[in-house]
């Protein structure tokens, strides 16, 4: 899939472009949420990924 490199796109983390994009910002992200996108992500960059890199910050 291709990915710009720099977006500006929101989305709500509980919705399902958190889990298929990468390069979102995350909009309501709770711990328990951060957990499983964290596990969604994982094995990402977390330079490349910014859900995976906003998910570390916001897990438990
Ligand atoms: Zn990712």
């Amino acid at each position: 899939m291709f990915e710009p490199a720099v977006t500006h796109m929101f989305v709500h983390a509980d919705g399902v472009l958190a889990e298929s994009l990468c390069q979102v910002e995350l909009l309501g992200l709770t711990a328990r949420r951060a957990e499983q996108l964290r596990l969604l992500h994982r094995g990402h960059e977390p330079d490349a990924c910014a859900v995976l890199a906003a998910s570390i910050l916001a897990a438990p």
